[in-house]
């Protein structure tokens, strides 16, 4: 489903990814760790091209990004994202949110759109805050919106980063839930997340950052079951968080 191959990529002169390789089959749940700074965030956003890459190729679900002739935007409206900012248009009430990319990207009429986005509002148990605006609604709740407006859009993958890093710690549970819930049904996911309980629940496999380089891509059994034959960096990381 996503074929990562030989990412490399620059800020100027700072490499911040070397030299990548991974593959996410179609329903698999990946983790993405590592300490900060370790371009994990960067990596996830070459998956849908938000961060052009200098060497390498991605190929999602047969469309590679480096390709000149790959129209990116379509590619991007295929690919859901899910950011540490809700990112939700503050103008705009829940249902609107949901709609517009629907009709403006897909072209889809505002009556599919509507009922599309409140099918997956009432997925994330938010269906009586359909009319409010952003403002109105605890992050968690903005974030699972978010997470419905993504799903709106029938997403052939999903990206995370960091969903549930900006929010309250009684709210990260309702988020995780979600996530949970969408990995069950078989949604492909690729997320950046220190929670390491979802990693142990639902990943198949953890990938596991330092330095821009991927140092550890095994499945979550050896990743949290055999911490003694992880590398030296991963090693360290685990002993922080577990
Ligand atoms: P965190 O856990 O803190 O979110 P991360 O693993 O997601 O970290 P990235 O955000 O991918 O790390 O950043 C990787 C490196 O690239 C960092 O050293 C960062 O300072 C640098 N970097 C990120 N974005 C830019 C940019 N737009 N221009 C220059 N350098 C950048
Ligand atoms: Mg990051």
């Amino acid at each position: 489903m996503i074929d990562i191959k030989n990412v490399s990529k620059w800020y100027g002169s700072f490499q911040v990814l070397t030299d990548c390789t991974t593959s996410i089959k179609k329903g698999e749940v990946v983790v993405v760790c590592g300490p900060s700074g370790s371009g994990k965030s960067t990596l996830i956003k070459t998956v849908n091209a938000l961060e052009p890459i200098q060497k390498g190729d991605i190929v999602v679900d047969g469309t590679s990004i480096a390709d000149p002739k790959t129209n990116l935007p379509k590619l991007r409206s295929r690919v859901g994202m899910v950011f540490q900012h809700f990112e939700l248009f503050p103008h705009l009430s829940v249902t609107e949110n949901l709609t517009l990319a629907q009709v403006k990207v897909l072209g889809r009429n505002v009556d599919d759109a509507k009922t599309r986005g409140l099918k997956m509002l009432d997925r994330v148990g938010l269906m009586a805050h359909k009319d409010k605006f952003p403002g109105q609604l605890s992050g968690g709740q903005q974030q699972r919106v978010a997470i419905a407006r993504a799903l709106s859009m029938d997403p052939i993958v999903m990206l995370f980063d960091e969903p549930t890093s900006a929010l309250d710690p009684e709210m990260v549970g309702e988020v995780l839930d979600v996530m949970v819930q969408l990995a069950n049904e078989g949604m492909t996911m690729m997320c950046v997340t220190h929670e390491m309980g979802f990693a142990r629940k639902v990943s198949h496999r953890v990938i596991f950052m330092d330095a821009g380089k991927i140092i550890e891509d095994c499945t979550k059994e050896e990743f949290f079951g055999r911490p003694e034959a992880r590398s030296p960096r991963a090693k360290e990381f685990l002993s922080k968080i577990l």
